[in-house]
Order: C-alpha cells, then structure tokens, then sequence
C-alpha cells in the first residue's frame, strides 16, 4: 500500500510538472510580501522570550546568515547553552522546516548554526519524498504555522550515486533502497545527457523537483518552498533556481 501511494505521489507531481515545463529554468520564486506567518488559533504557542524570524523572507535570512558563520568558522551556536537545554520552552517555535539528507556531513543544525527549537528536520536518503516526509512537513507547515520550507541537496550524495550506478550497470538495487533509487531515477534520467558531471547535475534536478512537488500540494500552501544545494568543500548552502 506505501509503495502504491508513492507511486500515486510521484504521478501526480510529476504530472503537475508536466503543466509547467519551464519550471526548472525559471529564476528563484520571489518570496512572499514580509507579513507575519498565519498561525493557526489552536496552534501550540512558544512562551519563549526569544524572538524567532516570523517570515518567510527573516526565515531564509537567518538560515542564510547562519550558514555565513558556519562556512567562515564564526559559528555563534545559538540556543545551546544550560539555561536552554534545562528549561525547555512548554512549545515548540521552529522557524524553517528543512527537508534534508541523512548524510552524516549535512547536519541541518550545524550547517545553518542554529540551535534547539529553531528548525524541524526531515532527513531521508537522498532527501527522498514518502507519506511520512510529507505528514511531518504538514505538520509543521500547519500545525506550527512555520513559514518556510527549504529542501535540502547536497553535492556527492550517496543515493544520487547510487542511482547513477544502478542506471550505468542495471545492477539489482537491493531491498528498501529500492524506493531511494525509485524516487531519484526521473531526476537522473533526464539530465544523464547533459554535459558536465551527471551526479551534481541530477542532484540539483531531484532536488528541484522535491521542492516543485511540495509546492504543487496545496497542503502547503501557506508556505515558501524553497531548494538549495550545500557545498561539501567550501560548507556553503545556495539557492536552486
Ligand atoms: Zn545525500
């Protein structure tokens, strides 16, 4: 039954995709008016004194920034200290869902500086889409009314590998990992003939099309989607087009 709704999943955005065939081309989608967030009435209220980005826009600035400090060695590793971790805030208030790989090398937390309560993580191999991926962006999304979503690809990435490999040889793809090579095949695909390095070039399609399919559900639309790319080398996130 999961396989079949994934695959259902995977029909209707790309199917949704189809609709817009530029969509890959086109330059960032602006960010939304910088109005507060929507919350939800009955929507679990911080008591914290803290002041968490209430915008999609302050969203993306402070994981921006923050990766700034990260990539330069002047992490500031925020909302860490005793007084945090002894006295939680009755709620919790993150400001950004990120939708992440399990790569060990891509902690959301460190590689934006952030620090308890700040962001929800999602991480999958390959920064893969299933029902519970998108339940917990949902949730957060509506639940927490957090206002910006930001997928996460990274460059050698271990599925996007994986894929290619199954594609160059036609190796059997062994038991779960299945659905991880499912899920990024139409990326590799599409971009295995274009020059340049295959695996960057369909890391950054799959990833564009994690945040496309998001966007096409209308669950989420309260939210910015946004995808970005973080750099292994320089410790850099940039934003996808
Ligand atoms: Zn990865």
């Amino acid at each position: 039954m999961a396989w079949n709704r994934r695959a259902f999943l995977t029909a209707t955005a790309v199917g949704a995709l189809a609709a817009a065939p530029s969509a890959a081309a086109d330059a960032p989608r602006p960010l939304p008016p910088d109005v507060p967030r929507p919350r939800p009435p009955d929507a679990p209220r911080s008591t914290s004194s803290r002041s968490s980005p209430a915008t999609a826009r302050a969203a993306l600035d402070a994981l921006l920034a923050g990766n700034r400090r990260f990539a330069s060695g002047h992490c500031r590793h925020p909302h860490q200290d005793g007084g945090r971790r002894r006295s939680p805030a009755p709620g919790q208030d993150p400001f950004a869902v990120i939708v992440g790989c399990v790569d060990s090398r891509v902690p959301p937390e460190l590689v934006f500086d952030q620090g308890l309560g700040d962001l929800l993580c999602i991480r999958t191999a390959g920064e893969v889409l299933d029902e519970a991926v998108l339940g917990s962006v949902q949730y957060g999304v509506q639940e927490l009314g957090i206002p910006l979503v930001l997928v996460l690809g990274h460059e050698r990435c271990g599925a996007v590998a994986a894929t290619l490999d199954h594609l160059r040889t036609g190796a059997r793809v062994p038991d779960h990992l299945q659905l991880l090579v499912a899920e990024i095949a139409p990326a590799a695909r599409r971009t295995r003939a274009v020059p340049g390095d295959w695996a960057e070039h369909a890391m950054r399609a799959h990833t564009a099309w994690v945040r496309d399919a998001i966007r096409a559900d209308p669950a989420f639309a309260p939210a910015h989607i946004a995808a970005a790319r973080f750099d292994l080398d320089t410790g850099l996130v940039s934003l996808l087009p």
